[in-house]
């Protein structure tokens, strides 16, 4: 008999049990397994932390899936989707194709996703903790901020090299502060320019006590030893931003500090959120014995699915303990299908929980009993060595483990360039982005928000603003062409994302793309600042001139951002000035249109495969523009749009209410604004009155 396929999706705890189980119990002539995860390895999470503070090596907790596994066919790809009217799964191969592999039955063993989107600035300056390269960057991060202190001159970047926040104090977060306090206060001995007291280690928790999931003592414990070790416990107080200075609390205060690490925040794996099946809380929902409910060959269990434990008939925990249970329990309910038994509901007690604090030091519940301090420590250990995949695991850990306590923890890093990232940044308004006379290190692109342009005065020393960029705009160019520090500071005027490219990234690209080192120097050359230089006269002129007695109407007619390409270039051709305004919903400002950009949307189609292009004249507007244009508000001045427009190399702006008003009220012309400039001018020549009078 042919023997059934079995294809698993994850390499996790619930997978990797699942493939051991069915493999013990089916022989290869009965079952062919095979199974597909992101990485070739397990990563066995508890230990995350330990990897993080340096106490164990990057390698021990990873356990490579085709060594545990002999007997089942391990695959590193992604699975991109699941069909399950037709039983196959689409992966990509390693030459980026797509292909489909048919199954009789699938366990969907995906996990959860770990999500800093919750916070606004968490995914471009925090640390999330899920993956093993967290854990790795992290550890080299925590080192390298070491050294970066060592070598500091100014008090103030040292004390902020030196502050480590953490948000979140549930299990990971607990256990991966614990880990860097350990970490940082231990080899404080071995830096000559910083002292343990230097070191400030926080975590932040929304909640009125740190490891909600554990009994009242043991949680009072752990926070008393963690305080007692120098960590700072911030209770009922929330992450509201992160940034590049440090996180903003939801009380006002900004807590500065140069390492983040986001524990909070898990999403669903968008395999899971694509599939057609019930889900509880974007989980996939189960029958009792485990498979898909209203399927008959699809299986989920672990962190993915919502399965109800019997033993207590509710939702079962997402933990590798439950996930392990379901994993054997599901692979065993698959072999009484194939023998035509009877399936079994999962059932689980949870046999307790163990969280080590740092500093030899944990908490433990286990069969009810509950231990602490160094006794739960030496537990915790030794339940986590037991519980590691492998025998080779068990003993390089427990190595590491021995090395730890009687040597200090390894400092060394791989140094990582970073004028050789790409990396991004979260601003909030008022938040300076670069100062007058920094060095530049970085180019870069607004990808969402609106920053201003400022420039000293040489006589009053006031900050005046020479313009404001948008979506799309860039900055930083000049400096980096002109090997010099910067000549403007940039204020993010709204909340601010920005894609950087650093210093030697974008020296090597501009120096070989002869296309994009014109664009950026002529970008340059129109930049506003240095026309002010040359004509000086004309900034205070402008500065004294009012907005409002410069503004034209708006077109009568507003596109709207539901128009079709083919009704928006009608619009276009019956518009006497060749401009229109674009609003969305609320009529709010969306973008503008003029002639110009309908060039620039023909090479846009032009690039679409033609299969994909369907009737382009039928297709909105919107999927060919450009959102969010340059425009300025009814508190600006005359000289902001006239910066803003040799800015952007256009003629006319749309004006708007005010920044959190994106209602358009007039437009304004270059042509406009240029003779008022010589009126006034022309009013201050020597004579002028004379003639006037
Ligand atoms: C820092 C940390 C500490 C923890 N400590 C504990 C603890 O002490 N005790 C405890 O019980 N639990 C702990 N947990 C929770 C525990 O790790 C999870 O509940 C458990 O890992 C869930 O197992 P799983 O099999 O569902 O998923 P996971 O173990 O997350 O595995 C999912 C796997 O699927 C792979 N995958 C995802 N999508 C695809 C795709 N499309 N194609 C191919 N592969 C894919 C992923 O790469 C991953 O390898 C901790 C979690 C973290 C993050």
């Amino acid at each position: 008999m042919k023997p059934i396929k079995v294809v698993i999706v994850g390499g996790g705890f619930g997978a990797v049990k699942f493939a051991k189980t069915l493999r013990d119990q089916l022989r290869a002539s009965e079952c062919e397994i095979c199974l597909f995860n992101r990485e070739n390895h397990m990563v066995f999470h508890p230990l995350l932390a330990d990897v993080a503070g340096a106490s164990i090596n990057v390698d021990a907790a990873a356990a490579p899936l085709r060594q545990m596994l002999p007997g089942v066919e391990c695959r590193t790809e992604r699975v991109q989707r699941i069909d399950l009217h037709t039983s196959e799964i689409e992966f990509t191969e390693d030459n980026g194709n797509l292909s489909r592999l048919q199954y009789d039955h699938v366990v969907i063993a995906c996990g959860a996703e770990s999500n800093l989107g919750i916070i606004p600035g968490m995914s471009e300056h925090a640390f999330a903790f899920k993956v093993m390269s967290d854990a790795i960057y992290l550890r080299q991060h925590i080192v390298q901020q070491m050294e970066y202190a060592e070598a500091a001159s100014d008090p103030d970047r040292r004390r902020w090299l030196l502050n480590f926040i953490i948000v979140g104090a549930g299990f990971s977060g607990t256990e991966v502060a614990g880990e860097i306090n350990e970490l940082v206060r231990s080899s404080t001995r071995f830096y000559r320019n910083f002292r343990e007291e230097d070191v400030v280690v926080t975590m932040v928790h929304s909640q009125d006590q740190i490891l909600p999931e554990v009994v009242p003592t043991l949680r009072e414990f752990a926070k008393k030893k963690m305080e007692k070790a120098g960590v700072t416990v911030l209770l009922n107080t929330r992450a509201v931003a992160a940034t590049h200075e440090g996180v903003e609390l939801n009380d006002g205060r900004m807590l500065k500090g140069g390492t983040i690490v986001c524990t909070i925040g898990t999403a669903i794996s968008p395999l899971v959120q694509n599939l057609d099946v019930p889900k509880e809380r974007g989980r996939i929902r189960t029958t009792s014995e485990m498979r898909i409910e209203g399927q008959t060959n699809a299986w989920a269990i672990g962190d993915c699915a919502y399965i109800i434990n019997a033993h207590d008939n509710k939702p079962a925990a997402t933990t590798a303990q439950f996930a392990e249970r379901q994993g054997r329990q599901a692979a065993l309910n698959l072999v009484r299908i194939t023998k035509g038994e009877p399936t079994q509901p999962f059932r689980f007690k949870a046999l307790g929980q163990l969280c080590s604090i740092g500093g030899y030091q944990a908490v433990a519940e286990l069969f009810g009993v509950h231990v602490s301090g160094f006794p739960a420590w030496v537990m915790w250990r030794g339940v986590y060595l037991l519980k590691l995949p492998t025998w080779s695991r068990r003993i390089k850990v427990a190595l590491d483990w021995a090395w730890d306590v009687l040597f200090p923890r390894d400092l060394s890093f791989l140094n990582t360039d970073t004028a050789q990232q790409v990396t991004h940044a979260y601003y909030r308004p008022g938040d300076f982005i670069q100062h007058e006379g920094d060095p530049a290190r970085v180019f870069s692109v607004i990808v969402d928000g609106q920053v201003e342009v400022l420039q000293k005065d040489p006589v009053t020393s006031e900050a005046k603003l020479l313009a404001v960029l948008n979506k799309g705009d860039f900055f930083g160019e000049g400096a980096l062409l002109g090997n010099r520090p910067h000549e403007t500071s940039i204020r993010a005027r709204t909340a601010v994302r920005l894609q950087q490219v650093g210093s030697g990234l974008f020296s090597q690209f501009a120096g070989s793309f002869a296309p994009l080192t014109d664009l950026l120097l002529k970008a340059f050359a129109r930049n506003s600042g240095d026309i002010w230089r040359r004509v000086p006269m004309v900034k205070p002129i402008l500065e004294r001139e009012s907005l409002e007695s410069l503004i034209d109407s708006l077109p009568a007619e507003l596109l709207s951002t539901e128009a079709i390409y083919a009704d928006a270039i009608k619009s276009l051709e019956e518009s006497s000035t060749g401009r229109l305004v674009v609003v969305d919903e609320k009529q709010r400002l969306w973008g503008t249109l003029n002639r110009a950009d309908i060039n620039q949307i023909f090479a846009r189609i032009a690039v679409i495969p033609l299969e994909a292009r369907g009737d382009v004249t039928h297709r909105k507007l919107t999927d060919f523009l450009v959102a969010n244009p340059a425009y300025v508000t009814l508190e600006d001045s005359a000289f902001v749009a006239f910066a803003t427009m040799l800015d952007h190399g256009i003629g006319w702006l749309p004006v708007v209410k005010s920044n959190d008003d994106l209602q358009p009220v007039g437009s304004l012309r270059s042509e406009k604004i240029v003779s008022r400039l010589i009126e006034k001018i022309a009013q201050m020549q020597p004579g002028h009155a004379a003639v006037a009078s």
